[in-house]
Formats: C-alpha cells, sequence, structure tokens
C-alpha cells in the first residue's frame, strides 16, 4: 500500500448551476521516500490536486490517503493537526514581510506544544539545516530569492512533516538558484528520508531530481510511473 494515495478523485467548481471538473478520477500512488512530480501545462489542474493533498480542498468525491490516515473524511480540529504533518512551499514563498527569518519560522512552532526552550532550539536546528543561520534577524525583503525559500522550507520542516509539498517552488528563481533549490531538497529527502511531491511545469525540474512523475492535463492524469520508463516512451 502506498504512502500517499489518490482513489478515484474528482474535484468540480461551481459557477451557478454549471459543474466545472478540474479533476476527472485522478488516481495516484506515491511511495515513502519519493521524489513525485507533477508536470502539466498552467490550467491542468495541478495547484488543485496538490490542495486536495493537503485537505486544503474538498473533494467532490473519492479519496486521500497519506500513511494509512483518510484526508478526506478527517473534520476541521482533525485537519488542523494532520496539516502539521504536511510541510507546504510556493513559488512566492509566501513570507511574513512584518516577520524576521527567526519570527517566520516560529510562527509555524506557534501551537507545536513545545517550551520557549525547545522552540527556539528547534528554530535554530532549522536555520542550521537550511545553512541561513546569519540571516537570522533579517527580514524577508533584505534576502534572496533562494535564501526566502530556504527559510520556507525550514518553516515547512517545522513540525517534522512526513511529505513535503512544493508548489512551483522553483519558478520564480533564476536558473542558478533553481539548481541549488533542487539540489537541496534532493539532499534533505535523502537525508531526512521525506517523501517530496512537487507540481511544476517545468520538464527540467522533473528530470532533475524527480523519482516518479505524474503528467496531468485537463485534470486527468495521462500516465504516472518512475521518470525513465514515462520519458523513454515513444
Ligand atoms: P494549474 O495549477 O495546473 O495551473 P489549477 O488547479 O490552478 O491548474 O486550475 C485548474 C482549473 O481549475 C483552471 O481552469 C482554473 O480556472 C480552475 N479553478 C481553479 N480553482 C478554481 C476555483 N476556486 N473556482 C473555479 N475554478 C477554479
Ligand atoms: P515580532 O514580535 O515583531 O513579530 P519577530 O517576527 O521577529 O518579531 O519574532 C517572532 C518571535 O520570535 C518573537 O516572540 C520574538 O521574541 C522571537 N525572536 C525573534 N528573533 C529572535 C532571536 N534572534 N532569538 C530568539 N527569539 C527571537
Amino acid at each position: 500500500e502506498s504512502f500517499i494515495q489518490m482513489k478515484q478523485v474528482t474535484k468540480s467548481f461551481y459557477k451557478d448551476t454549471i459543474a466545472i471538473e478540474v479533476l476527472k478520477d485522478v488516481n495516484l500512488e506515491v511511495d515513502k521516500g519519493d521524489i513525485f512530480g507533477i508536470i502539466g501545462y498552467s490550467g491542468a489542474g495541478k495547484s488543485t490536486l496538490i490542495r486536495c493533498i493537503n485537505g486544503i480542498e474538498s473533494l467532490t468525491s473519492g479519496e486521500v490517503i497519506i500513511d494509512k490516515q483518510i484526508v478526506s473524511n478527517l473534520t476541521g480540529k482533525e485537519l488542523r493537526g494532520f496539516r502539521r504533518q504536511v510541510g507546504m512551499i510556493f513559488q512566492q514563498f509566501n513570507l511574513m514581510p512584518s516577520r524576521t527569518v527567526y519570527g517566520n519560522i516560529a510562527l509555524a512552532l506557534r501551537n507545536s506544544g513545545l517550551s520557549k526552550q525547545h522552540k527556539e532550539e528547534r528554530i535554530m536546528d532549522l536555520l542550521e539545516l537550511v545553512d541561513i543561520r546569519d540571516k537570522r534577524d533579517a527580514y524577508p525583503s533584505q534576502l534572496s530569492g533562494g535564501q526566502k525559500q530556504r527559510v520556507a522550507i525550514a518553516r515547512a520542516l517545522a513540525n517534522h512533516p512526513k511529505v513535503l509539498l512544493c508548489d512551483e517552488a522553483t519558478s520564480a528563481l533564476d536558473p542558478q538558484t533553481t539548481k541549488s533549490i533542487l539540489q537541496f531538497l534532493k539532499d534533505l529527502n535523502r537525508k531526512l528520508g521525506i517523501t517530496i511531491v512537487m507540481i511544476t511545469h517545468e520538464m527540467g525540474v522533473v528530470k532533475e531530481i524527480c523519482n516518479k512523475v505524474a503528467i496531468i492535463d485537463q485534470g486527468v492524469i495521462l500516465e504516472q510511473g518512475d521518470v525513465f520508463s514515462v520519458f523513454s516512451n515513444p
């Protein structure tokens, strides 16, 4: 049984009485430790799909299961607890501009139940992990794109999630910074054994670090499997 499963997931949005089906019978299987890429053009349904994985969107039908938990059945309170097991990073980093690097990471630990001292230790460990200790007291506006994304990664990992979801995480970065962030994610995957699911419209990203890939078009998964076999099809 796979670590993350989407089973016959459909998602429709409703405009007045008209249903727009954005995900159509999506079946996805991600194993523990995978770096799983989901690639498709703009409008294909990638963001909706990843929002279904972390429970932000309710499903129209089907099931999402992560590590034996049926995400789609969780209630509001359970869902908040569950979200702590899922880290997420974004194209636009989504850092709080009025808070320092330290403060941004601290936010993720607000409801962690850790003592003040343990929070401080955890934050210092995270700063070390993403190699950004010297920027501890800087504000996001004082950071480069790559540094911002590393802070966002630290924040996403604060509560030791089982999964890291990446939403076009390198699309706002120049090619060289993209390479270094991708390499960094690959190292994290190896070092922490964390499962990574990333959505992207860039083939290069998938080829650089993913071991598995799914191709999505107009809400339909056309193909999925090992990167090597999917991309070597004639
Ligand atoms: P992608 O991430 O691949 O660009 P999205 O998941 O953002 O694709 O969008 C897929 C389709 O769903 C698009 O046609 C988009 O307009 C539509 N869509 C996304 N979110 C909503 C929403 N909240 N209400 C209505 N339509 C939506
Ligand atoms: P603000 O309170 O203005 O939002 P920050 O976002 O910078 O300030 O910090 C959020 C939390 O982290 C606060 O409780 C603050 O005391 C603490 N904090 C900020 N920087 C450090 C630091 N270098 N060492 C220890 N705690 C810090």
